[in-house]
């Protein structure tokens, strides 16, 4: 049979919400022939959802140190050369004054595992936005934490939690971390999370070193299985001071063609055109937005800090990923027919 016509029935059935087989998705993921068919598909299941919105986050890193030594990753204890800071709440809270006038009505607290930051700044922390925005949604997403931690933060106000599980398939996780980290614990920390009650986000890297389209199919799996609110994906991009500083990066086409396999799959999720995709070109940032893509998440880091944040090179740092360019956003999200909506942005579930 034509493999043309037949991975289109595919992406017919994919749309139709019914589930393919290993190897069916496995061609999908690795087969540019049908990148037309699938966003024009994903696109109509994000309306069929959300509409033309797209909800924006104010991410805000809020610490550059690290106990870990993930082997792709810039923050990595082991980089000698990354230059470390922690925001104090005073800063943090400026940064949400800040997002709040742009029109945030989520905060992002992202950051590195860092020993020094303890629970109570973290729920003080927490506790502090909500009691001043308690129309806004707080995301955390700090890494792996103890159960008591994670329903500690919930109790303080944090809403959501991302934490991608970065690959569901173990020999391929073990390329990718040292024997220290474990792909169990990972899951466990995300089911946890979705016990206590988060919105929960999980996700991966495209084209992160050693990945085969099957460990991809994997991944998929993995999320069938925890059902999670929000997910992430970004291509893996080389970090010069990491053991991964020679690989290429991911194929920003390949994960804009994931993009809409994960809305026909997932039509609830809320999912970002991410900025490692925005690094690798800006077009791929509107071709995710068109391809199934309904959340930005622009930065507020204070300007002194963020260059310190360095998860991989930012050579090709765009201009637009930050949120002081927020009119520029929405203008552009206006060309390609969406807008931006200054709400809370939770997920819909049927
Ligand atoms: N420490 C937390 C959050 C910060 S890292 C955690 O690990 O969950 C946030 C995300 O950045 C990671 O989940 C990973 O998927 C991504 N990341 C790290 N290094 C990267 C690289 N070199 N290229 C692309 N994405 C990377
Ligand atoms: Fe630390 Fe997260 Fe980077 Fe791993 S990916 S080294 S946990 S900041």
């Amino acid at each position: 049979m034509d493999p043309v016509y037949e991975i289109s029935g595919q992406i017919r059935q994919l749309a139709a919400g019914k589930d393919l087989s290993d190897p069916a998705l496995a061609a999908i993921v690795s087969s540019s022939g049908q990148d037309g068919a699938l966003a024009c598909e994903a696109d109509a299941a994000r309306r069929r959802m959300y509409g033309t919105d797209v909800y924006l986050r104010g991410l805000i890193e809020i610490s550059s140190y690290c106990r870990n030594n993930c082997y792709y990753c810039g923050l990595r204890a082991g980089n000698a050369k990354c230059l470390r800071y922690r925001l104090s709440e005073d800063e943090i809270l400026e940064c949400c004054d800040e997002g709040y006038n742009l029109g945030f009505r989520t905060f992002v607290l992202q950051g590195g595992e860092d020993p020094c930051q303890t629970d109570v700044f973290v729920c003080s922390v927490v506790s502090s936005i909500k009691k001043k925005y308690p129309d806004c949604a707080v995301t955390l997403s700090l890494g792996e934490k103890e159960y008591s931690s994670y329903k500690a933060f919930y109790e303080s106000g944090a809403d959501r939690y991302l934490l991608r599980h970065e690959t569901a398939d173990e020999a391929h996780y073990r390329k990718l971390h040292p024997d220290s980290m474990s792909l169990g614990r990972r899951k466990e920390c995300l089911f946890s999370l979705k016990e206590i009650g988060y919105q929960v986000g999980s996700g991966f890297m495209v084209g992160s070193p050693y990945q085969t389209a099957d460990n991809i199919v994997s991944d998929l799996r993995f999320l069938q299985k925890l059902s999670p609110d929000m997910i992430g994906i970004g291509p893996f991009i080389p970090h010069h001071a990491t053991p991964f500083s020679n690989f290429n990066s991911g194929s920003a086409q390949q994960t804009v063609r994931l993009v809409s396999v994960l809305r026909l799959m997932f039509p609830y999720a809320l999912i970002p055109a991410t900025t490692s995709l925005a690094t690798i070109g800006e077009k791929y940032r509107e071709k995710a937005l068109l391809s199934g893509a309904n959340v930005i998440m622009p930065n507020l880091t204070p300007l002194k800090v963020r260059k310190k944040y360095e998860l991989y090179n930012r050579k090709l740092v765009s201009s637009l990923e930050s949120a002081q360019a927020v009119s520029e956003l929405e203008k552009m999200l206006e060309r390609i027919g969406y807008r931006a909506v200054s709400s809370r942005g939770d997920v819909k579930r049927g």
